[in-house]
């Protein structure tokens, strides 16, 4: 079988040169194309030089819908405005697209659902396997544990992120919601300041702390009295979202169209 041809949006950005990194060390695929916003230096610039992985001949674009027609699958890492043209794109000219953007909102879902009745559609805001089975061990525990337990999801990221709390931490969140079986958005409690009045009873509370480097840590507390218990993942280092994200798109060569998302990657689908 041929090399699957992978497009990089927001080639020039951290997940992006981390992604072409692990696309030239992963058989079966290849870098065929990558693109950036208007008005980007790394626009012209050769796609290998600007990801540090030596030349490959290949010119960085801005022109979304070029990459798109050079690639079997395209790998977003960017912000949600483009995203949503992706989504379109990829739909359009049927080339899976696995989208690892987060800061999605409920509109975005819609138009991802709608491009995925058309083409392929990897959506998941944290590609490390790990995440993936803490998400699904949250899952677990919210059904096991009474409402007594207490939930509330912490994480840390890096100095630039710029959406909180992040992607990652919204899906552990839904998914104790999910295994509580109650609706997140009526429970969820997003940042705490000044005089808040107590707890309430079944809130699902969330708090972001923001410094340094740290590629990505998520605890998931479930307290009670006398008694709590810890979900950890700490993310060491961007290379483990670039794995998975490339293993997604592996993945979906040959899948019917359909939003799919880590869970189906390994195996785990209810
Ligand atoms: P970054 O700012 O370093 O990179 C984003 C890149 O996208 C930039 O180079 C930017 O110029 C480019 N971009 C913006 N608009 C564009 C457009 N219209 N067309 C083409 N390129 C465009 O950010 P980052 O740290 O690489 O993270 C990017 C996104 O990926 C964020 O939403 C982040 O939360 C998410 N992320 C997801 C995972 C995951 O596993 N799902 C892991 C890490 C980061």
């Amino acid at each position: 079988m041929a090399d699957l041809r992978i497009g990089i949006a927001g080639c020039a950005g951290r997940m992006g040169q981390m992604l072409a990194r692990t696309i030239k060390d992963t058989p079966g695929v290849v870098l065929a194309a990558g693109n950036e916003r208007p008005g980007s230096p790394a626009i012209g610039q050769d796609l290998g030089e600007v990801a540090g992985i030596g030349k490959l001949g290949v010119a960085v674009v801005s022109d979304a819908a070029a990459m798109f027609a050079g690639a079997d699958a395209v790998l977003d890492f960017t912000a949600p405005v483009a995203a949503l043209a992706h989504c379109q794109l990829a739909a359009e000219r049927k080339v899976i697209l696995v989208l690892g953007t987060t800061g999605l909102e409920a509109e975005h879902f819609t138009a991802i659902d709608a491009a995925a009745k058309r083409t392929t559609i990897l959506q998941a805001a944290n590609y490390s396997v790990g995440v993936t089975l803490l998400t699904e061990l949250t899952r677990q525990v919210a059904r096991t544990l009474d409402p007594d337990f207490d939930i509330e999801v912490v994480e840390m990221h890096h100095r630039h992120k710029v959406d909180a709390p992040s992607g990652t931490a919204l899906a552990l969140g839904h998914a104790a919601a999910a295994g509580r079986g109650v609706e997140h958005d009526a429970v969820a409690a997003r940042g705490r300041d000044g005089i808040t009045g107590a707890r309430r009873r079944g809130d699902i509370g969330y708090a972001a702390l923001r410094g340094g480097n740290v590629a990505g840590d998520h605890t998931v507390v479930f307290a009670a009295d006398n008694e709590r218990l810890e979900l950890t993942h700490k993310a060491g280092d961007r290379a483990i979202f670039a794995r998975g994200a490339v293993r997604a798109a592996l993945w979906a060569r040959g899948k019917p169209p359909g939003r799919y998302n880590m869970v189906d990657v390994l195996g785990l689908a209810r």
